[in-house]
Parts: structure tokens; C-alpha cells; sequence
């Protein structure tokens, strides 16, 4: 799985998706979760789960459950949501242009279901010199010591 190269992941991703009506998503998530992965919502700063959280583990998509950024690549960038110098892997993200509300800003989303995580932004720290700012309710944490005794084994790459 780890030897794929990355068209082949890039497939893998494809051949992967999830697709699900509007009716089942707004019965799987919490009303913010609905809010902020399916309209496009961005939750209050400094109100979230993660934006302080500091624990080593795995940042899953809250929607589909695909592994989207690893503890490793957060940082305190102050704006009061997690942020993260990188994805895990490019590809388990989309990037949109958005326009909205008079600013020109990158979206990006779950590459897997479509749910809108938040937006990146290039005033980032090295070595990426990238923001990630996510919304915490577009993500669900997973310790590394779970992943570890469920036998996922080590944590991804970066
Ligand atoms: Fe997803």
C-alpha cells in the first residue's frame, strides 16, 4: 500500500470516494458539522475542539473518516483554529478558488467525500511557508495510541 506511487494513490483516492445525499449527511453529523463541511460554514475562532490541542495522533475528515493531517504539521498560529504547515498527502485534498465575501482565498476539502475543511492561505511558517486553517468540526482526532493497539501501525509519512 505504501510502495503505490503517487498516480496510483491518486486513483486509490478516486476509486474511493464517498457519495452520500444531503438528507443522510445532515442525519450522520452534528448541526455544525452540517453547517461547516456541507455549506461552507467557518465556526467561531478559538471555540473549537482542536484549535489548542496538542496530543500526537491522526486528524481524520469528521465526515468520511479519510486521514487528513498528521500532529506533527500543526503549529500555534494564533488565529484560534488548527492549523497545519501540510496535508499528509497532497491528494486526500481538493483545492478551489472562493471569492466570497469580497476576498480572494483558496478552499480546500476532504478529496474523499467533498466536505469543505477551511482554507490555506501562503503566510505559513517554514519549511511550507503554508496556513492550513481548518475548522475543528470538520475534523475528528484519533491518538496515536489507538491507531498503535488497533495494529494501523505507524503514523503516516508527512
Ligand atoms: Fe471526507
Amino acid at each position: 500500500m505504501h510502495t503505490l506511487s503517487q498516480e496510483a494513490r491518486v486513483e486509490e483516492v478516486m476509486h474511493d470516494r464517498v457519495y452520500k445525499t444531503d438528507d443522510e449527511w445532515r442525519q450522520q453529523l452534528t448541526p455544525e458539522q452540517y453547517w461547516v463541511m456541507r455549506k461552507r460554514g467557518t465556526e467561531p475562532p478559538f471555540t473549537g475542539a482542536w484549535w489548542e490541542h496538542k496530543e500526537k495522533g491522526l486528524y481524520r475528515c469528521a465526515g468520511c473518516g479519510f486521514g487528513l493531517f498528521s500532529w506533527r504539521a500543526k503549529f500555534d498560529s494564533g488565529t484560534g483554529w488548527p492549523s497545519f504547515l501540510a496535508p499528509i498527502n497532497e491528494s486526500h485534498l481538493a483545492h478551489h478558488e472562493d471569492r466570497s465575501y469580497f476576498m480572494h482565498r483558496t478552499e480546500v476539502s476532504c478529496s474523499r467525500c467533498g466536505a469543505h475543511l477551511g482554507h490555506v492561505f501562503d503566510d505559513g511558517p517554514p519549511p511550507t511557508g503554508l496556513r492550513y486553517c481548518i475548522n475543528s468540526a470538520a475534523l475528528a482526532f484519533e491518538p496515536e495510541e489507538q491507531r498503535q493497539e488497533e495494529g494501523v501501525g505507524a503514523p503516516s509519512p508527512e
